[in-house]
This record gives C-alpha cells, structure tokens and sequence, in this order.
C-alpha cells in the first residue's frame, strides 16, 4: 500500500509512523521548505487532557489520555511527566474554583505544596490544583526527531512547492492544517512568546488563570520558556501583535518577577485548525483521508487520530501483507 501524505505538521508525522510501523510505504510531502513555522512548530507542547477538559468536550478527554504513552513509546525521552500546576493571582482565586468544578484529575493544593513542587512558586500562591497525571514535551524537538526517525524507517520526504504536485499512491492523506480550507474550517490565531532566563526554574508547565486572557508557561531546556497563547478567532497569520506581547509578558512577570528581565528570544503566531464544535475528524472521501480541526490539541490528539485514519487506511492487514503490496 502506498500512501501519499499531504503536510508534515503533527497530524502528517504522527500518521506517518503509524502507518509505516504498519508496513506501509509512506511518502511525505509539505509545501514549507522545512519542518519549522506551522502550527505544530509553535504548540507549547502540552499533553494536558483534564486541563483542557475545563474548556472542551469529554471527547477530548477521552481521546487524549493516552497520548502521552503514545509519544514515550514512539520517542522515547520526550515526554516529561511531571503534571500541570494551575495558579491564580489571589484577587482571582474564584476563578480556581471556576477551572476545578468543570474538570477532574486534580488534587486542590496549598502553599507549603506548591513550593514543594515549585521552590521558584513559593510565596507567590496560596492554593492551586495540581494536575499530577498530565505531561509535556518539547514540539520542535520532538517534531524534527520524528522526522528522523520516520527516515530511518524508510518514510520519503520532500519539501517545497515542487514537492506536492500530485503523483501516483494508492491513497492520499490530506493533513494540510488550516490551509487545507475544508468546508465549515476556520482558523484560530495562538500568538506565544519565548522567554529565556537562569533567574526562573520550572519542572511542568503553570497556567495562571485570568478572567480575560488565561495563559501558560511551559519550561524548556537551555533556560527557555514558552508563554502561550493568544485564542483570536482569525486566519491572520501576521506578527504578534503588540497587546498580545503585552498580555503575555505580565502573565509570565505575574507568575514570576525575574520574567522581568528575561530575553525575550522569539515571538511567533501559529493558526490552529478548528471546525465548528472544536472537535478532530477523521474522514474518507474516495482515496483521500483527511484528518484535521485539531484546534489547540495537537499534540494530544494527533496520536489518535493517526490510529483510526491508519485502520481507516489499511483495515486490519498483516504486515506481510502490506510488505506484499508495497513491492508489487
Ligand atoms: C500557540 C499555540 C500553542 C499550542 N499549544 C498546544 C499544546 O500545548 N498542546 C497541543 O496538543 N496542541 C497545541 N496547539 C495546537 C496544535 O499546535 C495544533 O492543533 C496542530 O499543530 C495542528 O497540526 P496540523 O498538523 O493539523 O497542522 P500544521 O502544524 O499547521 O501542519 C500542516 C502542514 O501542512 C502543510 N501544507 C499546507 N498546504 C499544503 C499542501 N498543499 N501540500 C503539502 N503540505 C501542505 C503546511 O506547510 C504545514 O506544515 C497549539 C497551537 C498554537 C498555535
């Protein structure tokens, strides 16, 4: 079976190694020149299904629990599973409240907790919740190491606009992200910033909740941190603007002063594919597979995806089969 992948964001990759750990032969293509710039390149990386439970659907949930498992098996080493610390400034602390009544898988914690977990956090919060089974990893790198590690599985890619006229394969997979302008698809802009400190150390992501912009700091290694991200319901995918760079910077020097005098080493915009329920598909049209609306849980549901587009694909052949089919 020969299958043609249109687009190498998460949704592209992740479908990628299932199918070819599935003896397919995989061809990927991308009109970028390079794995960097999409949404994936972007994402803070977080694999949080009960935080994101708050805002979204039990789906959500349900689908992106076994996610972090997934990435482990497939990279081993990526995935840091340290948890998801959810703070509030403490004129906002109903808002703590708020976030624990429309999700689960929390412990609610107070100070002495939070500067066990968090020594940087101490004095700073008086309660939190504690998201102790979530997880996290690094999208670049994770992005650029499965790429290599799809080589290695003997996966083809090629980059740039003359990569993706349309050429020969049993099947096409249209994971073209919010370009691939399906029906009922719209995009919604996540503007983020990296910070770069020694002053600050963090072992998990911290979300601060806000009434108005709610926003995450996601440690990385070499003294870099994520600080996410703007939800603008747009397709504009132009520079950060300067309220957002704004917003974000008090959120983190919120969090922590020492943010203060942080380098601010990039800005950056990525536009996330949602349909109207917020919701992935996965659909078949003829020859085409498509999988996309993964919204703000790329990371998370993308595995999942990748699984039933990949029994959607190749029903439940044998390897052997499939090793037939690909040198016919
Ligand atoms: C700021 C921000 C923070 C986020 N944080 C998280 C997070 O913490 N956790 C999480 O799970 N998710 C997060 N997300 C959401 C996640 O990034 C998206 O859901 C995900 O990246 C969508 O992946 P995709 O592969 O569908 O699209 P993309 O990553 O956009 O990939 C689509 C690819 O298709 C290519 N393409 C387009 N047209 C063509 C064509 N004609 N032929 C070939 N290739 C084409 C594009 O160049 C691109 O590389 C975040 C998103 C943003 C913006």
């Amino acid at each position: 079976m020969k299958v043609l992948i249109r687009g190498a964001g998460v949704a592209g990759l992740t479908l990628a190694h299932e199918l070819a750990t599935r003896g397919a032969s995989v061809t990927v293509v991308d009109i970028r020149r390079q794995i960097a710039g999409n949404a994936s390149w972007q994402a803070g990386g977080m694999l949080a299904p009960w935080c994101e439970r708050e805002s979204a659907e039990e789906t959500v949930l349900s689908l992106g629990r076994g996610a972090a498992d997934w990435w482990s098996a497939a990279l081993p080493g990526h995935v840091m599973r340290n948890g998801t610390l959810v703070v509030a400034p403490a004129r906002d602390a109903g808002e703590l409240d708020r976030f624990g009544r429309r999700t689960s898988g929390y412990r609610a914690i107070d100070a002495e907790a939070i500067a066990a977990l968090e020594p940087d956090l101490e004095g700073s919060f008086t309660r939190a919740l504690f998201f102790a089974e979530e997880a996290h990893l690094d999208p670049r790198r994770v992005l650029l190491e499965l790429q290599q590690k799809l080589v290695e599985m003997g996966v083809r890619f090629e980059f740039g606009y003359g990569a993706v006229h349309s050429r020969s394969a049993d099947v096409e997979a249209d994971c073209t992200g919010i370009t691939g302008r399906l029906t009922g698809l719209r995009g919604v802009r996540g503007e983020m910033l990296i910070l770069k400190t020694s002053e600050v150390a963090l072992a998990r992501p911290v979300r601060l909740l806000h009434p108005r912009i709610p926003v995450y700091v996601v440690p990385r290694s070499g003294n870099l941190f994520m600080v996410g991200a703007t939800m603008i319901e747009s397709d504009a995918a132009g520079p950060i603007t300067a309220r957002s760079v704004l917003e974000l910077l008090n959120a983190a020097y919120a969090l922590h002063p020492a943010f203060g005098e942080a380098e601010l080493v990039e800005t950056g915009t990525g536009i996330r594919p949602a349909f109207a329920d917020n919701l992935p598909r996965v659909e078949r049209d003829g020859n085409t597979i498509r999988i996309n609306g993964l919204y703000r849980h790329g990371f998370l549901l993308a595995p999942e995806m990748a699984r039933q587009a990949t029994d959607m694909i190749l029903g439940h052949k044998t390897k052997k089969e499939l090793a037939h089919e690909a040198h016919r």
